[in-house]
Parts: C-alpha cells; structure tokens; sequence
C-alpha cells in the first residue's frame, strides 16, 4: 500500500506529470517532503527557489495544518499549490485514551483512514529514568524557527519531559508470542510522512515547546521499524532534520533483523539501538520468537557489532520477563554471560510482560522480577525494570492493538 502510495506520488513531485492531468484531481499531502521533494514541487510551480525552504519551514515549524494558515507563502502561490492538488494537513488523532499514570494512547489516522497508535508519556518512558544524559547530551533540542507557535508559548514556563512512542507500520508480521501487536497481523507499512507526522500531531497536542521541552522518542509502537526501513529512516530524518529533535534522544527497537542493523550500522546519523532479546538462548527465544529461525541470537550480535558506537554509548537489550519461560535464575546467568562476550557495551531493561486478550503467558510475580534483576546486577550487569505506563488504557509495551476502550 504504502509503495503504491509512493508510486503515485511519484510523477507529481518529480514533475513529469502530463499537463492538465490528473494532478489537479490527486491529492498530494506535502508533510512527509524531504527539501528535495519540496524544492522540486516548488520549481515546478515556478516559486523563487527560496520559497521551498519557507514551505519546509511552514509545514516542519510552525505545523501549519492547511494551506490557509501558511502565511508566510504568498496567497497566489498557496492556491496554485491548491490547485495543483497538493495539500496541508497532520495526521488526525481520532481517539485519546488517559490512563491515570498520565500516559495519553492516541489512535491517530493514516492517509487511508486506517489507524495507528501513538503514546504519550509524560516524565520519561519510565525505563531510562535518571540516566538520559548517558551520552552527555544535556542541550536542549533545537529551538523553534522564529514565528514556530511553540516560540510564542510559555517560553518561562518549567521544562517540560516526556517520552512519545512512535509506531512504524500497522500491525507486525513478525509474529512474537507474547505481543498483542502481533495479533493483527501485518495490515501495511507507514510513509515517511505517517511516522513523523505522528510525532508531530502530538507535539502540537500537547503544546511541546522544542526549545523548552525535552522530548525523547522511542520507535516502539506498532510494527517492525527495520521492515519498513526506507520509511522509517526517511521520517528519522525528517525528525532530526526539519523538525529539530535530536538523534540522541531517540532509541529504536529491534526484534532483530539482521539486514536493517546492518543498513543501519551505515548511518551517518542515527538514533540509539534496542534489541530485544527476550531470551537467553537460541531454543526458548525460538519458541516465543519465531524470527529466531531466520536469524539467531549469534547472527544479531555479530551484526550489532557493525555498529559502530559514540563514546559511551550502549546497546539496549530489552527482555520481556515471561513467568516461567525466561525468568528462571539460570536463565539470568546464561543472559549474563551473553552480555559478557556480546563485544559491546550494555544493558539490560527488563520489561515485565503486560497480558493482553488472546496471550497465555504468566505475568512474573514482583519478587521473581527483582530476584532476576539482582542476579544480573550482583554479577556485574547493569539492568534495569522497565515501570509498565498505561496498562490500564493498553498503552504499555506490546499492548498496542488499537484496542478501543
Ligand atoms: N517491533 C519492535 C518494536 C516494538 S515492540 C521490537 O519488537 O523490538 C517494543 C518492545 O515491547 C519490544 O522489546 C517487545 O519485546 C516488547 N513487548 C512486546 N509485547 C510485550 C508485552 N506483552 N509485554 C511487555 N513487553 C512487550
Ligand atoms: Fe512485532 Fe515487536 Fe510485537 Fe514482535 S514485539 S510482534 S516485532 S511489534
């Protein structure tokens, strides 16, 4: 879907549309432009060439939701744009569940109108509390273009901190047990355009004041980022580009395939690494993780390996404490020495597992979570419990289903 979507759009942007075709009647959303894309619609139209980087500004800064309230562009150009079919507009939260934690769970609408799940948490996803300066990136993310909304909001009012988990595709085709996710299925990937955009939506929700507040993404949500590569690392640098968040502060999760850490070893900019591991051995990740079958625990390490790391910098292995199928204490030592000899350096977030309709795991009782924590810690291993956010509106790890109450 998502490459047909892409297909389509292609001849537009690129210009080799015929005249007076079927551009007028298309609808070309211009959120999801890289400059490129956006300089080549602008030449097409005949703007001056400065007029692209005030339409990145437009739609990356100032989240102009229509072509109306991009002011900045003079009113003929904006109605050629209009006539051209190309239009304005970030994905639409069409629900907002709250949990009592504070945690929002927004269904958010892809260009089809199928949904997606963003998660809202304020004051740190809870997992990397108290150790976000790891890498020694205190700054601020960078501020808002001058006339941005979020440079007129509250500039004195206290720093904000939150956590938005992003999804990047509808569904999941890989299938992991214990995952709600999984339960659908794959429905389809997301666009460059879909991704950011639901960052961006939320953003502007919340009234996020990038200059101001510390916002940390997490590509979490729905779906396998590394089997939606192009897009995903295409909205990654929208994000980090345009948009002004920084690479530092986001962390995209693995399930482990093995080509996309590779790509992703090659990136010049690029957010940190999550693996989840799940297991410590071969056989039991196999049995919950069937995509052990294609690439085992040795073949993701040797391609994490590849990557190459920033001072300080670690690779994140999560592991979804599963009662009585992973969290046995020698299944803490066969993890301890895995991460010894892994060759990077580590750590180890346990998530205790959230239950979901149509899984038959045993969620972990709270001593068997700390005793598990404790044999990894007491044996050098630096981990840590990933606090659940948003259990009750199914908003925690692997309960995004789009489940509607
Ligand atoms: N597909 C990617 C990213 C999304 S899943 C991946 O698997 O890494 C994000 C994290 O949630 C993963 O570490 C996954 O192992 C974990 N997870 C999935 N289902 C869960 C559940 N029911 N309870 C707790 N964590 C879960
Ligand atoms: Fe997909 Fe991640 Fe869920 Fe596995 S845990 S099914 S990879 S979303």
């Amino acid at each position: 879907m998502a490459a047909t979507l892409e297909t389509r759009l292609l001849p537009i942007v690129s210009g080799q549309q015929q005249p007076g075709t079927a551009a007028v009647t298309r609808s070309v959303p211009l959120f999801g432009l890289h400059a490129e894309a956006l300089a080549a619609v602008n030449a097409r139209l005949g703007g001056p060439r400065f007029r692209a980087g005030q339409l990145e500004q437009a739609l990356y800064r100032q989240w102009a939701v229509s072509l109306d309230e991009m002011t900045a562009l003079p009113k003929p150009f904006r109605e050629q744009l209009h006539a051209a079919g190309y239009t304005v507009g970030l994905p639409e939260i069409t629900e907002t569940f709250r949990s009592t934690d504070g945690t929002e769970r927004y269904l958010i609408a892809g260009l089809d109108g199928q949904t997606v799940e963003t998660v809202w948490m304020p004051g740190g996803d809870g997992r990397e509390e108290g150790r976000e300066d790891d890498e020694g990136s205190g700054s601020a993310d960078a501020p808002p273009a001058a006339g941005a909304p979020g440079d007129t909001r509250g500039r004195n009012a206290p720093q904000r901190r939150a956590t938005i988990c992003v999804s990047s595709q509808i569904g999941c085709a890989v299938n992991c047990q214990f995952c709600l996710t999984a339960k659908m299925g794959i429905v389809r990937n997301l666009t460059p355009g879909e991704i950011a955009g639901q960052v961006v939506a939320v953003l502007k929700r919340q009234g996020v004041h990038l200059g101001r507040d510390r916002i940390n993404l997490v590509f979490m949500g729905m779906g396998e980022p590394f089997l939606n590569y192009d897009a995903w690392v295409g909205a990654f640098r929208l994000l980090t580009g345009p948009i002004g968040l920084q690479p530092s502060r986001m962390t995209v999760s693995t399930s482990g395939i093995v080509p996309g850490i590779l790509r992703f070893a090659e990136e010049p900019v690029r957010p940190k690494l999550a693996i989840s591991l799940n297991a410590s051995n071969d056989a039991v990740r196999e049995a919950i993780m069937p995509v052990t079958r294609k690439w085992d625990i040795a073949a993701i390490l040797e391609a994490v390996r590849a990557v190459p790391l920033r001072p300080r910098e670690k690779i994140t292995f999560e592991y979804v404490l599963l009662g009585g199928v992973n969290d046995h204490p020698h299944h803490a030592d066969e993890l301890v020495r895995l991460v010894r000899t892994a060759g990077f350096p580590s750590y180890v977030n346990l998530i205790v597992w959230n239950p979901g309709p149509g899984t038959s795991f045993a969620e972990p009782a709270q001593a068997e979570v700390d005793a598990f924590q404790n044999r990894l810690i007491s044996r050098g291993i630096t981990a840590y419990i990933r606090r659940p956010r948003g259990r009750d509106i199914y908003a925690a790890c692997g309960q995004l289903k789009r489940t509607t109450r």
